[in-house]
């Protein structure tokens, strides 16, 4: 007697999250990606999830995060449970910043961001893609006991990957998977170099954006994030951290961002139009997804 057929395991529906940062109230931007992603999501026929992305304890503020879950449901988006809140799993950041360590692929740096503009200024200084001095890797070099003292002190530091050292883990090519709206999928090639010794750990808390974010799609088992294109030179460097950390890589698609009558990002800090602003000045939700090109 045979038993019944092995089944095929069924594949796995996509996972989706959209990931604001509670510093500000949402505007345009942040609606078309969040309508975006809940629109592939459904098109996919998977699911997307809501991620609070916190780290900051200055800029984050608790009624921010309020205000951006019911910006969301007035514009008709419901999320499933439990919504990641990254300031409840900094263990777990702290965990794999000591991973790297540990690793020898990250060090710490004591320089302030003054000394690091001093190193690096000057006419043909690199920039990394967001247009920062390169690190130009004072502390990589330092005395080990020299800055296990420091560290004692304590005197306050962030964590650097060690950029050359993590290339030599994980060597090239570097890349990762795209999709476009059609669900095409296609492959990007990474340079994360670029980045130089990245920030993995801030002073203040044990992890930056980008190691709690690979972290993160990770844990919540995201299979495609979609995001703006100011975030695209970003995923060079989360590739790597994938990578050497033994994480899934998701696909990635980077959407257009929505500019401003000038032409310029929006962006809170410039007072772009919020969509508390809009609710106040009587818009109806469905004017905002007409305005984004969504039904
Ligand atoms: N928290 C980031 C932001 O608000 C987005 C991060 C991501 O989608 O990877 O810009």
């Amino acid at each position: 007697m045979t038993g019944p057929a092995p089944r095929e395991p069924a594949a796995a529906a996509p996972v989706l999250r959209f990931a604001p940062s509670p510093n500000g109230r949402l505007h345009l931007g942040h609606a078309y990606s969040a309508l975006l992603n809940a629109d592939l999501a459904r098109r996919m026929g998977g699911t997307c999830r809501l991620r609070i992305e916190d780290i900051d304890p200055v800029r984050s503020r608790p009624e921010l995060t309020a205000a951006i879950v019911s910006d969301l449901a007035w514009l008709g988006l419901r999320y499933p449970e439990p919504v990641r809140h990254q300031s409840r799993h900094m263990d777990a950041y702290r965990a794999a910043r000591d991973r790297l360590v540990a690793a020898g692929l990250a060090y710490p740096c004591f320089c302030s961001r003054g000394a690091i503009r001093a190193a690096a200024s000057g006419e043909g200084a690199p920039r990394d893609p967001d247009g920062a001095p390169l690190y130009p890797g004072t502390c990589r070099a330092l005395d080990p006991a020299e800055a296990a003292a420091r560290r004692a002190r304590p005197e306050p530091h962030t964590w650097r990957l060690d950029m050359a050292r993590a290339l030599a883990a994980a060597p090239g090519p570097h890349g990762y998977r795209t999709f476009d709206a059609e669900g095409r999928d296609t492959w990007a090639t990474a340079d994360p170099a670029r980045w130089g010794d990245a920030v993995i750990a801030r002073r203040d808390v044990p992890t930056s954006y980008h190691l709690a974010v690979v972290h993160d799609d990770a844990a919540e088992g995201i299979s495609h994030v979609v995001r703006g294109r100011d975030l695209e030179a970003a995923t060079d460097l989360h590739a790597l951290l994938q990578r050497l950390l033994g994480l899934p890589s998701p696909a990635y698609h980077h959407h257009a961002l929505i500019l401003d009558a000038a032409g310029e990002k929006l962006a809170k800090s410039r007072g772009s139009t919020s969509l508390a602003d809009l609710r106040a000045a009587g818009a109806a939700p469905a004017d905002v997804r007409a305005r984004l090109g969504f039904p």
